[in-house]
């Protein structure tokens, strides 16, 4: 996994020294995100819609460190126009970043995912799978319960909840047998429904986009 990992986002990432005495970014070990549910954020300082929704991942992120810092990360893709827009913009993030300097990777990424507008934050599952491209929408949606469910891990291509409209539906899944394909999520199958629940045997998805494989870094 390290090696596929590599070829998407490089040897090392920047992430924001909070202790003012030294240099302004610490370097951040691929590795550290190893089997990790990671969101990877294509954004700019420019951006109206960009610095709205910043704030709002920003906020989500702080409150699930606690629970699932070993699970989850978010990696800043800057389409900033210069380095100064880059560090002024990415001094607000608590997560991590490619650097401002890999222009040709930054490309390679928004290519590789067809981000044709910003901001959008891509979820990929820890194997590498694709989880949402939409990830936007889940958290303006749902907030940190967005990201509780996406490191469930467990895919169902296809499918939706009903209740909270995330999609995919990721983790369990509670089938109604009397309303015709109606499903929950973990989170509104605790919020009941008026008739009896199926839980659907989880079974792991192959189906989806192996997005590790096959990304052209040369
Ligand atoms: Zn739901
Ligand atoms: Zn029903």
């Amino acid at each position: 996994m390290a090696t596929e990992l590599n070829d998407l986002l490089g040897e090392t990432l920047l992430a924001v020294n909070t202790d003012v005495t030294s240099e302004s970014y610490r370097q951040v070990p691929i590795d550290e995100l190893k089997n990790k549910v990671l969101a990877i954020y294509f954004s700019a300082h420019w951006c109206p819609p960009c610095q709205q929704f910043t704030p709002k991942l920003a906020e989500c992120y702080k409150k699930i460190q606690s629970e699932l810092h070993d699970k989850f990360d978010i990696i800043f893709v800057s389409s900033d126009e210069d380095e100064t827009s880059f560090d002024e913009y990415f001094r607000t993030m608590p997560w991590k970043a490619l650097r401002y300097s890999d222009r040709e990777r930054s490309k390679k990424l928004s290519k590789k995912f067809n981000v044709d507008g910003i901001p959008t934050l891509i979820v990929l599952l820890a194997d590498g799978n694709l989880l949402t491209e939409n990830g936007r929408n889940d958290i303006a949606s749902k907030g940190a319960e967005a990201v509780r469910s996406w490191v469930q891990g467990l895919l169902w291509p296809g499918i939706s909840c009903n209740a909270c409209q995330m999609n995919p539906l990721v983790g369990q899944r509670y089938n109604c047998s009397t309303c015709d394909k109606y499903n929950l999520c973990f989170a509104c199958q605790n919020n009941g429904h008026e008739h009896e629940l199926t839980l659907m045997s989880p079974e792991l998805s192959t189906i989806g986009e192996i997005v590790w494989k096959g990304i052209d870094t040369s």
